[in-house]
């Protein structure tokens, strides 16, 4: 089973459970029994911590846009007076 997200003009969103691959693209509301259309979104990304996510994003970046060492680091026996 999946969860799959809707939204209902009237009634706002709510979510069904259904077996993988079986959604419409629009469901009954269960509140009003209106038309609500379904919701693409991955609410789940949400709980992803916040490190994490960063790391992913910039693991995203760097594929378009590496980044570039431009200096060599100082090395420690240079820091000796
Ligand atoms: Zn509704």
């Amino acid at each position: 089973m999946a969860t799959y997200e809707y939204d209902c003009p009237r009634c706002g969103r709510f979510e069904t459970r259904q077996p993988m691959g079986t959604a419409a693209d629009s469901h009954t509301c269960p509140t009003c029994l209106g038309n609500a259309h379904r919701v693409f979104s991955a609410p789940h990304l949400n709980a992803v911590p916040e490190q994490l996510s960063a790391a992913l994003a910039r693991e995203e970046r760097s594929r378009a846009e590496p980044e570039v060492v431009t200096e060599v680091p100082d090395s420690p026996s240079r820091l000796r007076p």
